[in-house]
């Protein structure tokens, strides 16, 4: 049997029942590590000894029947959380020698329910792109057609999993980290509530939008993921304190009693025919699912969502980024002259050039004499965008968009032009910008190129979210088809 290839659930059955062990299941990824990875490029870091080596405790611990039903699955963790005694990049210069000397909480609760970590993933730098070719060290690529891009920037996560290199993983979304790459993948990607899972040990980036979310084969392997990572922390101060549903609970595979928007807003110029029609289609079936579907204009302020975010966003990691001086931590350029030659310096050599851009473009955004022009109007337009969403969720339990208005395109393509890079984001965005949840599913393919489904909830609304997604997988075989590797 092919191990690497099980999801969540199925390894734990097996490892359960003692049909296999989490050594073997381990040994599975590592083999398939070695043989795909050349290939697709998922990994920045494999850690081979320390994998096995939890491994054996898992299986202990099975043994002993204090199993979790993560215990034993070998994940992978995107390259912007800190794992203590593991090289925490971002996949930048700037930290291509950093060991944090502790645990993110999401990383920690996972090694808490008996997580087999294999490694870091590779991701754009800083999580700053829509396709992992920020990477400072190489960019990814799509498992399904390895001239095309995963997607990004939690990029190499998402081929770590539907590479079947990795059994599940997290990443992190600001604009659509999570669930454009899964789109772009054919796998399971869910950006929870702000909120909702802790960011305690995430490296930071636009503060008041970065979320972490599970990247999993199926529905069902989400829930059990969000069950391990979900809840209260102290340590992250926008956390909520809020009691953690048991997500399992939600997997129901019919549609009955629920009312869902379909914005015509998110139909926009530039969305491929093959999308589209692959994007009908799936509302076709969640309506033979028992969903009532109302196709409409409800969001009109959609269309300045990208604006306000590449406002938002730059601002906020300009301010996170002034940490990297080359003092503390991190890369520190040999041979200044002076403190000032040194910071410039450091932050030349230590940045590539998109992050270079955010800087620039947030800093001139915060300036005096831009900020109330700049900044402020940003707000005020998140605020619109926020109250739209409150208004359409009075009538609606969930919106459904497509989750990228194209399939996964080449590398190099949109390289030389960052608006277009952006434009892969615009079903995603408005998204964070609400501090909502959103789950990606697998929904067909054009040409042999993965499309995702989105469905938007109310905050807190992650159940329902399964809920559609559950039954919208159960009607259909996408979340089954292997790529070619
Ligand atoms: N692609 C978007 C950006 O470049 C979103 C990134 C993210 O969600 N981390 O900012």
């Amino acid at each position: 049997m092919d191990l690497h290839r099980l999801t969540i659930h199925e390894a734990a059955d097996l490892l359960r029942r003692r049909e296999t062990s989490s050594q073997e299941l381990t040994r599975a990824c590592l083999d398939r590590i070695a043989a795909v990875d050349p290939a697709v490029r998922a990994f920045v870091t494999v850690c081979a000894d320390g994998a096995l080596q939890q491994a054996g405790e898992a299986d202990r611990r099975i043994t002993n029947g204090e199993a979790t039903p993560l215990t034993g699955i070998p994940a992978a963790i995107k390259d912007n959380m800190c794992t203590r005694g593991v090289r925490t990049t971002c996949s930048s210069r700037m930290l291509e020698g950093f060991v944090p000397p502790y645990n993110a909480t999401v990383v920690q609760s996972l090694s808490d329910a008996g997580m087999v970590m294999l490694g870091k993933a590779n991701m754009d730098e800083f999580a700053m792109g829509s396709s992992t070719e920020h990477s400072a060290f190489f960019p990814s690529r799509n498992p399904w057609d390895r001239a095309r891009v995963p997607g990004g920037s939690s990029g190499g996560s998402c081929v770590a999993v539907a590479a079947d290199e990795a059994i599940y993983s997290l990443g992190s979304d600001t604009g659509g980290s999570i669930r454009q790459p899964a789109g772009f993948c054919s796998v399971v990607g869910f950006k929870p509530t702000y909120g909702r899972v802790s960011r305690f040990g995430l490296v930071a980036f636009a503060s008041s939008l970065d979320q972490i979310g599970p990247i999993t084969k199926d529905v069902t392997d989400c829930a059990l993921v969000m069950n391990a990572i979900c809840g209260y922390d102290p340590g992250d101060s926008t956390s909520l304190n809020q009691p953690t549903p048991d997500y399992t609970r939600s997997l129901v595979p019919d549609l009955k009693g629920l009312r869902l928007g379909v914005p015509q807003e998110y139909a926009v110029a530039g969305m491929q025919p093959g999308v589209e029609s692959a994007f009908k289609a799936a509302v076709r079936r969640l309506a033979e699912l028992g969903a009532e579907i109302e196709w409409g204009a409800f969001l009109p302020h959609t269309r300045y969502a990208l604006a306000a975010y590449y406002i938002i966003a730059p601002s906020e990691a300009s301010a996170n980024l002034a940490r990297y001086d080359g003092v503390k931590y991190g890369f520190s350029a040999p041979e200044a002259s002076s403190m000032w030659d040194a910071l410039e310096k450091t932050k030349q050599a230590g940045f590539g050039a998109e992050v270079k851009r955010r800087i620039m473009l947030g800093t001139y955004a915060l300036s005096a004499g831009y900020y109330d022009a700049y900044y402020l109007k940003a707000q005020k337009v998140r605020t619109l965008i926020r109250q739209e969403f409150d208004r359409a969720f009075a009538r609606f339990d969930a919106l459904i968009t497509p989750t990228s208005p194209t399939v996964p395109f080449k590398i190099g393509e949109k390289m030389d032009d960052p608006v277009q890079m952006y434009l892969s984001d615009i079903c995603t965005l408005p998204v964070n910008i609400a501090g909502i949840p959103a789950v990606s599913v697998p929904a067909g393919f054009v040409d042999g190129l993965p499309v995702g489904l989105q469905a938007i909830g109310k905050p807190l609304g992650e159940e329902t979210l399964l809920r559609i997604a559950f039954a919208y997988e159960q009607s259909t075989d996408w979340h089954k088809r292997k790529t070619p590797l």
